[in-house]
């Protein structure tokens, strides 16, 4: 599935208002799009799959789950992916849970 338009990217980063997703830290250098499940994991490329983070981040996650990546923002997460996927918050949390994310 690949549907990800221009204007859901700007949507993506207006959610993130300038923070990077995982380490919080405030967007300085070339910001980098991850996919929060990776292609390896079938994740997909579209709006509630992705975030915006640093290339740090994006090297060291490289094909983790946001749960086996060391996440300072985890809660941030939930809350995007919940907006961004209509999921209901609970649905979010127990898929980071059970480690599909
Ligand atoms: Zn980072």
């Amino acid at each position: 599935m690949d549907d990800l338009t221009f204007e859901q990217l700007r949507d993506i980063f207006d959610f993130f208002d300038g923070i990077y997703a995982y380490c919080d830290q405030k967007l300085e250098d070339t910001p980098s799009v991850d996919h929060i499940i990776p292609f390896s994991k079938n994740g997909t490329n579209t709006a509630s799959n992705i975030v915006i983070c640093c290339q740090r981040c994006n090297t060291v996650k490289s094909n983790s789950s946001v749960v086996e990546f060391a996440c300072n923002n985890v809660e941030h997460i939930i809350t995007y992916t919940e907006c961004m996927s209509g999921l209901p918050r609970e649905g979010v949390r127990d898929m980071f849970n059970r480690g599909v994310m």
